[in-house]
């Protein structure tokens, strides 16, 4: 029996529809090849794009179908042009209300180095050469949501500024069990990164995540270091790591330097998942790190692999087709390591292609693992 999955895909603003194309192109290739499973899309404007066309970033329309739809496939949004419009509706608004109507509160970010890249990263090629590990941060609570958050003035007239960092059990289980459940696909090893040596919230983090282990982290080995030590490590011994659960705030922070270890930012797919429904199935939503880069936008210069990696994430945590996530990032290590580069992680003596041409090497690639 034939499985269809439904995909909302937003492209956006910039190179947001450059680089969805090429996955459509990939989503055709699945559709002509797999008699077990189907891909239905459907495209909707968000962004600029719909606040140029429809008064607002994202319509109501298109958040109805966002929640029904198997998983949303987003490009980017945002560019000067919509630089001055209301604070309310920046095209970015779009991307809160999806996150938040979607109660997408894991965020998953792979920071994967291709063998062929290796030279890219700002570490030795021994150190990253054939790295990947996950960095789960929390998305929905933490520091950038608690609490008091103010700027006050005091009475000698100085100024005082708040931000409140505050999470429940319930937050910091619901992120555990998914740590341990993403891990159970991987390699089995959890590092939960906070600061218990001097935050309350660390303190409970740390205990909670002992908890959630004892239940639901049968055959996952749980290992518990303080965030300072784990941003150390991540450059000492990225290798060492597997997944990475943390807040809010810090999982900005340890992402963003795992994802330096990479290369460039056209290279980095993400996903963020909401709760299992009582069906298992969960709201998610993928998207490229990168945004809509405006200075090459409508040149065909973009570089698609972020973008595709992320509808393979799609595959992997919506659609239950592992074998074919698989497939999808053996086909861009196999593009990169015959050469194909676009112009963000052009190498001495590589072949210099733009959007399209990578889309296509890509393809060929899929077409040779499957023939
Ligand atoms: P950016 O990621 O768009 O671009 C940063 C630099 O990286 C640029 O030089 C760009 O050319 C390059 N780059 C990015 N993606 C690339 C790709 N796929 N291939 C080749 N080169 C690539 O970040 P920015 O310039 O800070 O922001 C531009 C606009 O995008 C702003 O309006 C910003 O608000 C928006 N933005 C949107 C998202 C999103 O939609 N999720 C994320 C970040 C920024």
């Amino acid at each position: 029996m034939s499985t269809t999955h439904q995909l909302l895909l937003l492209p956006g603003d910039g190179i947001g529809p450059e680089v969805m194309a090429e996955v459509e192109r990939v989503i055709s290739y699945f559709n002509s090849k797999s008699a077990t499973a189907r891909f239905e899309t459907s495209t909707e404007l968000v962004g600029g794009a719909a606040i140029d066309r429809l008064g607002k970033p994202i319509t109501d329309e298109t958040m109805a179908k966002a929640h029904a739809s198997t998983a949303v496939l987003f490009g980017a949004v945002g560019g000067p042009k919509w630089d001055r419009v209301p604070y309310d509706i920046r095209p970015e608004a779009a991307l809160l209300r999806l996150r938040k109507e979607l109660d997408l509160f894991a965020n998953l970010r792979p920071a994967i180095c291709y063998p062929a890249l290796a030279e890219a990263s700002s570490l030795k090629r021994e150190y990253v050469e054939g790295l990947d590990i996950l960095i789960l941060r929390e998305l929905t609570g933490g520091t950038y949501f608690g609490q008091p958050k103010e700027i006050v003035t005091l009475e000698n007239g100085e100024q005082r500024a708040v931000d409140t960092t505050v999470y429940t059990t319930h937050e910091i289980e619901r992120i555990a069990r998914v740590a341990f459940d993403l891990a159970r696909k991987r390699r089995h090893k959890v590092h939960s990164a906070e600061k218990r040596n001097v935050m309350q919230t660390g303190v409970l983090w740390h205990r909670v995540v002992t908890e959630t282990h004892k239940v639901h982290g049968a055959g996952v080995e749980l290992h518990h270091i303080l965030a300072d030590a784990c941003a150390m490590q991540l450059v000492r011994n990225p290798k060492q790591f597997d997944v990475i659960v943390c807040d809010n705030l810090f999982g900005d922070m340890l992402s963003d330097e795992a994802a330096m270890l990479t290369g460039s930012i056209g290279m980095l797919p993400s996903a963020s998942l909401g709760a299992p429904d009582n069906s298992g199935r969960a709201k998610a939503m993928y998207e490229p790190v990168h945004g809509s880069a405006p200075d090459i936008a409508g040149q065909g210069k973009a570089n698609p692999i972020a973008c595709i990696a992320s509808f393979g994430m799609a595959l992997r945590y919506s659609c239950n087709m592992a074998r074919e996530a698989d497939l999808i990032d053996k086909a861009i290590a196999g593009a990169l390591a015959q050469g194909y580069r676009t112009g963000d992680i052009m190498q001495p003596n590589m072949r210099s292609v733009g959007t399209a041409e990578m889309g296509s090497a890509i393809l060929a690639e899929l077409q040779r693992l499957t023939a």
